[in-house]
């Protein structure tokens, strides 16, 4: 941290985007998401993601309106050397500054070709340019310097290159250290907790309006596919640093949701399993039926899956398989593959209620268990939520087993 006075540090951002590839859709813009969430982690509130393309114009007025709404600007694309990468253009136009070739970045380039006995194509020319108020921050993955830019009327620039293998180190080697030792965002904290066997309503219901409402520390739930999440995040406030404001809500999560929670922080269900597994040493053995393979699929390409068979649905009418024909499935591929744990899951829709009804039979060295829960939808959206019940119910039972 620096110590200019709280009001000079880059509390705002706004991240942009630049390229016509991402508005028709042939570019998915994940730059942005992944900047945003690096900056919010800085605690720095980003109030902004704008996607624009390569017309001059256009991406000049992005910089300009952005800067006068918040600290810092974050771009990403149109440095490459064709003449319709404009943001070197921009960015001149904004600073009111001409660009000119800088020395040291020519010969940088000209050398890249030179090694590889090429000649050097003159329209790469313009990736050596520099303006008065940029620095250029080294591209060690491509032919394009990114730009980091105190412009003369406030405020700063960051402008990196559109493919991510090339922004991404940028942004951590450069960008962001340049970025902290101007002061870079508040003091702020954040705590997930990833909760199961509960709704969100409930959550809601749980938690109270009061604590809801709170600006700070704020209090908020998010309903996902495999969790219903709760974040507690904070900034400092009348001395009192983020992480202490959030640890004292953070109790008050836990000592009235504490029994929901299986994970924290961004934790997915195969790295909370693959954690406990990795602590006894145990491998799985998962047979699965009706779930077209989403048990698999959520649990990923991981070590410790020791088997795992996929099928269609068994039984001829589609139905139920009774509790002892599951487990001896699971007692099955447990033996067959030597694993510790033996797993069978069966997803079975009812296509009348639009539900999945999963029944997961689990054998452990501790002894065996079933589960029959109900996925309110059917469809591949059931199967999904049938595969994270499966994970939840084995979650549990190594706990209780290890
Ligand atoms: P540019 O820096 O404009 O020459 O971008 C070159 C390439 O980077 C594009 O063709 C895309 O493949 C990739 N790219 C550009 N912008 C983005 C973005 N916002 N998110 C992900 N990839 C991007
Ligand atoms: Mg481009």
């Amino acid at each position: 941290m620096s110590d200019l006075p709280p009001t000079d540090r880059i509390l705002t951002a706004e991240v942009l985007s630049i390229g016509s590839e991402l508005l028709v859709g042939e570019t998915r813009d994940t730059n942005a998401g992944e900047l945003a969430a690096s900056l919010t982690t800085a605690g720095v509130r980003v109030e902004r993601i704008t996607a624009v393309p390569d017309r001059l114009e256009v991406v000049t007025d992005a910089f300009a309106t952005g800067l006068r709404r918040a600290g810092l600007v974050v771009s990403t694309g149109g440095l490459g050397p064709t003449p319709d990468d404009l943001t070197r253009e921009a960015i001149a136009g904004v600073c009111g500054e001409t660009p000119s070739v800088d020395p040291d970045l020519e010969r940088w380039l000209r050398d890249l070709w030179a090694r590889r006995s090429l000649p050097f194509p003159e329209s790469n020319r313009k990736q050596a340019w520099l303006i008065p108020s940029a620095h250029a921050m080294p591209n060690p993955n491509g032919t394009a310097p990114g730009w980091f830019v105190t412009p003369p009327s406030g405020g700063v620039i960051v402008a990196m290159p559109g493919p991510p293998r090339e922004m991404r180190p940028m942004w951590e080697d450069h960008a962001r250290p340049r970025l902290h030792a101007l002061g870079l965002g508040a003091d702020v904290a954040a705590r997930t907790y990833r909760l199961t066997g509960i709704g969100e309503s409930q959550v809601a219901e749980i938690l109270g309006d009061a604590l809801l409402r709170r600006a700070n520390p704020e209090v908020a739930t998010y309903a996902r596919a495999e969790a219903v999440d709760v974040r507690v995040s904070a900034v400092a406030d009348h001395g009192v640093s983020a992480a202490d404001l959030v640890s004292e809500t953070a109790a008050i999560v836990e000592e009235r949701l504490g029994r929901f929670v299986w994970a924290t922080g961004a934790t997915t269900w195969s790295q909370a399993l693959g954690a406990r597994l990795a602590d006894l040493g145990w491998r799985v053995a998962i047979t699965e039926t009706g779930t077209h393979g989403q048990v698999a699929a959520v649990l990923g390409d991981v070590d410790w899956i020791a088997l795992d068979e996929i099928h269609g649905t068994s039984s001829a009418n589609g139905g139920q398989p009774s509790d002892d024909a599951l487990l001896a499935e699971a007692r099955r591929v447990r033996t067959a593959s030597g694993a510790e744990l033996g797993v069978a899951v069966h997803a079975h829709e009812r296509e009348r209620e639009r539900d999945t009804i999963v029944t997961v039979a689990i054998v452990t060295p501790a002894g065996e268990v079933v589960e029959r829960r109900t996925a309110f939808l059917g469809g591949s959206l059931g199967r999904t939520r049938a595969a994270l019940a499966a994970a939840a119910a084995l979650l549990t039972s190594i706990h209780e087993a290890g």
